[in-house]
């Protein structure tokens, strides 16, 4: 990829520490993936960042997937490839998924962010929903259930 590319791509990011999310400022899908136009199509951010960041994209079969559970964060050390099946996985974790009864529900996400300011640790919290960690840590960050206030 070829520096002025990677330049118009970095400008619409909002670049912050290394263990920071860094937020797609640019155009985003439906789906909450971040876009960006090149070679004639509309391109996924995050793989892009990948393929930025590695000097090779990921191959097409491969999903790119973010550690931090943040569709438009474009950080390349969040961003970690995986298969079609762990993304599932994870989004099953979380509930997320339409495909799967969900694991932790919105009654639950209140009281787990409600717990959590009342200093309950994230793997009692875990251990009380029966999910990961991570996915109660999605949860009090306001990484995942979003719109539930
Ligand atoms: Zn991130």
């Amino acid at each position: 990829m070829d520096k002025k590319f990677a330049q118009r791509f970095w400008a619409k990011v909002d670049r912050k520490a290394n263990d920071e999310c860094w937020l797609w400022k640019g155009a985003v899908q439906s789906s909450g993936y971040g876009t960006f136009w090149k070679d004639g199509k509309n391109r996924l951010v995050h793989r892009i960042s990948y393929g930025l960041s590695r000097k090779c994209g990921p191959a097409k079969t491969k999903v790119v997937r973010h550690k931090c559970n943040t569709r438009l964060c474009v950080n390349p050390s969040h961003l970690l490839i995986g298969t079609h099946k762990d993304n599932f996985n994870d989004a099953v974790a979380c509930g997320k998924s339409g495909a799967a009864s969900p694991t932790i529900n919105r009654d639950q996400v209140i009281m787990v962010r409600w717990l959590a300011t009342l200093g309950w640790t994230r793997q009692a919290l875990a251990n009380a929903c029966g999910v990961s960690k991570r996915c109660i840590a999605g949860v009090v960050r306001r990484e995942t259930w979003k719109e539930v206030k």
